[in-house]
């Protein structure tokens, strides 16, 4: 029955969502601009951290730190943020606005919940079907920041997504995804250059179907930087420190991606294709 049912839900998100998926592009050869997301904000605080911090303070803090390291140190790229205040972005609005300018990649910054505060440590997603529960609930927690969008259910944007069924998480990571190659690349960046000078340890690389990584036309991650839930991670999130060495280690995760990819792209003798920026864009 489940798989009659399965099926149904498969056949209908077929026939509702075949144009929710706007790639057409191939995955970039060089590193010209990257969009740093930094979750929620305004209305939407994000997780709590027992009522010292929220989630929303801590992404934009760190969001702006990693702006500003790429735009120090590496000159050619340029740096683009979704929100640098504290304001409300939709979440279709957040990887829309990098299609728009032609992203080569999208950086999203979170901060992870859990009941048991014992849980710690970062993590690294990209866009793919959950392989444990606690990855999809991660997935549903962060999804749910469309209940704060007051037209969610009838925003064509998210095609009849429903944040309070666990199939539509599913059914919505089914979807191709021409990069996920180098959004698995840039994912394990980022958790090995983190845990070399974090205090906050690693778990590793997981995947699961995140509505702000669905509609990215280009390389892109969530990236958990630590549970505001445990104490350890907390106070590590909270603080200026640790603040800024998470930005390095995802500046130096950066760095790598960039130079591996042109490496890898001079090897073959090519050129990049031009670009045109969006100004309507938050830059800097
Ligand atoms: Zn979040």
């Amino acid at each position: 029955m489940r798989i009659v049912i399965f099926s149904f839900l498969l056949a209908l998100f077929f026939l509702v969502l075949p144009s929710a998926k706007p790639i057409n592009r191939m995955p970039a050869k060089q590193l010209k601009t990257i969009v740093i997301d930094p979750g929620h904000g305004g209305l939407d605080p994000g997780c709590n951290g027992a009522n010292e911090i929220w989630e929303k303070a801590v992404t934009l803090a760190v969001s702006l730190k990693l702006g500003k390291l790429i735009s120090d140190s590496l000159e050619d790229v340029n740096v683009v943020f979704t929100r640098n205040t504290d304001k409300f972005v939709e979440l279709w609005e957040r990887p829309n606005m990098a299609n728009r300018i032609k992203a080569d990649l999208f950086i999203s910054i979170h901060c992870n919940s859990n009941v048991n505060t014992t849980a710690a440590g970062s993590e690294t997603y990209f866009m793919g079907l959950h392989k444990t529960q606690g990855n999809l609930d991660v997935a549903k927690r962060e999804n749910a920041a469309i209940k704060f969008e007051s037209n969610y259910k009838t925003n064509d944007r998210y095609g009849g997504f429903d944040p309070n069924s666990p199939e539509g998480h599913i059914i919505f990571t089914l979807v191709q995804n021409a990069f996920l190659q180098q959004s698995l690349k840039f994912s394990s960046l980022v958790e090995a250059q983190t845990n070399k000078i974090s205090r906050i340890k690693s778990r590793g690389v997981k995947q699961a179907g995140f509505l702000v990584l669905w509609q990215a036309a280009m390389p892109s991650v969530l990236v958990e930087t630590g549970f505001l839930t445990n104490t350890g991670d907390r106070g590590f999130l909270k603080s200026e420190e640790g603040q800024k060495t998470i930005a390095k280690g995802i500046f130096r995760a950066v760095r790598q991606y960039k130079k591996d990819l042109e490496k890898a792209f001079a090897s073959k003798g090519g050129e990049s294709s031009k670009r045109t920026d969006d100004s309507s864009a938050v830059q800097r």
